[in-house]
């Protein structure tokens, strides 16, 4: 039985990857695709755990080889999700979440139609702007470029198939366990799951 695929997007400063990290924490049947990136580390980043951090050269090898499921250009950096990693985890029947923007979502959705994607938003345009502040580690430059980034990455919200709202952080992750949870419960995947009882009970 193959895992779930789900697609976790927001607009930089929506919290997405501390609600991830929480949720990644808290279950083991679910893990995190570790994207490759040509952007530089930022202080703490770790190569291999928050990104594989490598050159343009080796990217676009990669790209050219095909290595990639997914990739996009975000903020002046290339993005991409290994595709190799993906079909591994999902066929030891383990659940995987991309953590991409809207652009990489939509490629993975018209390869994996029955991936799960959720888009996490902000509880207000000033909070975003606050979060953007809080974070310390980018330039004003860079944070006004990525607060009008933001506002177009949230006009794709329409083409996910769940909303929350990160405004109080147990609530946004009580929302994405129970989207999780949702999808384990799946007749067709508890019917697999539990076929040996099935057999006994009808
Ligand atoms: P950051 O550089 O702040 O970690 O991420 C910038 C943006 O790139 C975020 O919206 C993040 O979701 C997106 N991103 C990270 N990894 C990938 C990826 O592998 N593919 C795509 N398409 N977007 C990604």
């Amino acid at each position: 039985m193959t895992g779930n695929l789900f697609i976790i997007t927001a607009a930089s400063g929506a919290g997405k990857t501390s609600l991830v990290r929480e949720l990644l924490a808290s279950d083991s049947q679910i893990q995190l695709s570790v994207s490759y990136t040509t952007r530089k580390p930022r202080p703490g980043e770790v190569d291999g755990v928050h990104y594989h951090f490598v050159e343009e050269a080796e990217f676009m090898r990669m790209l050219e080889a095909s290595d990639f499921l997914e990739s996009a250009h975000v903020h002046g950096a290339r993005y991409g999700t290994s595709q190799s990693r993906v079909e591994s985890v999902l066929k030891q029947g383990n659940d995987l979440i991309l953590e991409i923007d809207w652009q990489g979502a939509a490629q993975v959705r018209s390869l994996y139609p029955q991936a799960i994607s959720i888009f996490i938003l902000p509880p207000s345009l000033e909070a975003l702007e606050q979060r953007l502040h809080g974070r310390g580690q980018d330039s004003a430059e860079v944070i006004a470029r990525r607060l009008a980034a933001a506002r177009d990455e949230m006009r794709h919200v329409v083409e996910f198939d769940y909303v929350t709202i990160n405004d109080d952080f147990e609530v946004a992750l009580n929302d994405l366990r129970a989207i999780i949870r949702t999808q384990r419960l799946q007749r067709e995947k508890q019917l697999l799951r539990h076929q040996d009882l099935l057999e006994k009970l009808i």
